[in-house]
């Protein structure tokens, strides 16, 4: 079986920035990109917020720079998904999804976090039919349409102000009386005309014939003033935050009560001797590219520290 001394799982800032780092200290490592090559910046807009970029970059551009940049530097990263790891004794022992299986003497865990879905049925009933987490990636389809964007943080604003750039209405579907996001993305929202924000509000359902229609929603729920409503829309985006990708290591690396990875104090230390995590995997706070970057860094820096005491 092929041998590495430290697998990288994931491919984001924190991913390439691990790679860079350990393929600088001549260490040898694998990256594998997984379900989604570049990370979740690949279906984002203009980034304004990376360092080194005054006029902003494009997320799908960041990425494939930070990964030609590895490539440069002489990282070994592959397609390929980890679809389970054995992590009860070194060498790790990685299988990916092609069936093949890499040992490992580290592994660095950056393989981020998906988009969250309320959980109604009625999402899976319209999946690729008006149902979406990515207006980048969808919202092309409903060009002079009406969409609905669920969520009140820096997300559904910004999907928000993205669609109403394409769509004729966009509606905001907000639980709390107030929205979430920052200062600067909630005044973007509201100079929008074509955005109207429905506060207090719940989704119950969605109806159409063979895609979306509309939605059934709740307003002040379980308040005197409780009252259902229906809007009719083409297109429903979930945009209210995300979940750890952990579900392929199997319970063995200690999580915290929100099921991020937990780290052992200031380091990317995991409970596992020899396992480290970067990125959104690891982080229910921060979660931005930079810090992912950031931690990427750490995660390279300590893996080295661990693989020279062994
Ligand atoms: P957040 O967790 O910040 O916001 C999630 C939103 O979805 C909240 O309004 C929340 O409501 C709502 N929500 C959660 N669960 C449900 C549910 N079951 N039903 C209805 N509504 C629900 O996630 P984001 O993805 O928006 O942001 C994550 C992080 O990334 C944040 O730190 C954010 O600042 C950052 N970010 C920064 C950007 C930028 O700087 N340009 C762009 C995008 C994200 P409630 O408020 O009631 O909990």
């Amino acid at each position: 079986m092929e041998t590495t001394k430290c697998l990288i799982i994931g491919s984001g800032p924190a991913g390439y920035t691990a790679a860079i780092y350990l393929s600088r200290a001549a260490i040898g490592s694998v990256l594998y990109s997984g379900i989604q090559p570049g990370g979740q910046l690949t279906q984002t807009t203009t980034i304004e917020n990376f360092p080194g970029f005054p006029d902003g970059v494009e997320g799908f551009d960041l990425m494939e720079k930070m990964r030609q940049q590895a490539v440069n530097v002489g990282a070994d990263i592959r397609q390929g998904i980890v679809t389970a790891i054995d992590l009860s004794k070194r060498p790790f022992v990685a299988t990916i999804d092609d069936g093949s299986q890499i040992a490992a003497e580290s592994v660095i865990v950056a393989t981020g976090a998906s988009a969250k879905y309320l959980g109604l049925s009625d999402e899976q009933k319209y999946a690729g039919l008006g149902v979406s987490a990515c207006a980048t990636c969808d919202g092309f389809f409903y060009r002079k349409k009406v969409v609905a964007v669920v969520g009140g943080g820096d997300t559904a604003c910004e999907e928000a102000h993205y669609l109403s750039n394409l769509a004729k209405k966009v509606y905001m579907i907000v639980r709390k009386p107030y929205l979430r996001a920052s200062a600067a993305m909630q005044q973007r929202v509201n100079e929008k005309e074509n955005i109207e924000i429905l506060y207090n509000t719940n989704t119950l359902g969605l109806f159409g014939e063979g895609g979306v229609e509309g939605a059934h929603l709740v307003q002040f729920k379980g308040t005197d003033q409780e009252q259902t409503l229906d809007i009719n829309i083409d297109g429903f985006f979930l945009a209210i935050g995300h979940k750890p990708n952990t579900d392929f290591l199997a319970g063995q690396v200690a999580l915290d009560e929100q099921g991020y990875i937990a780290l052992s104090g200031h380091n990317t230390a995991t409970s596992v001797e020899g396992v480290f995590a970067a990125g959104d995997v690891a982080d229910p706070h921060y979660r931005q590219a930079i810090a992912a970057a950031g931690s990427g860094c750490r995660a390279a820096l300590d893996a080295k520290a661990f693989l020279d005491t062994l």
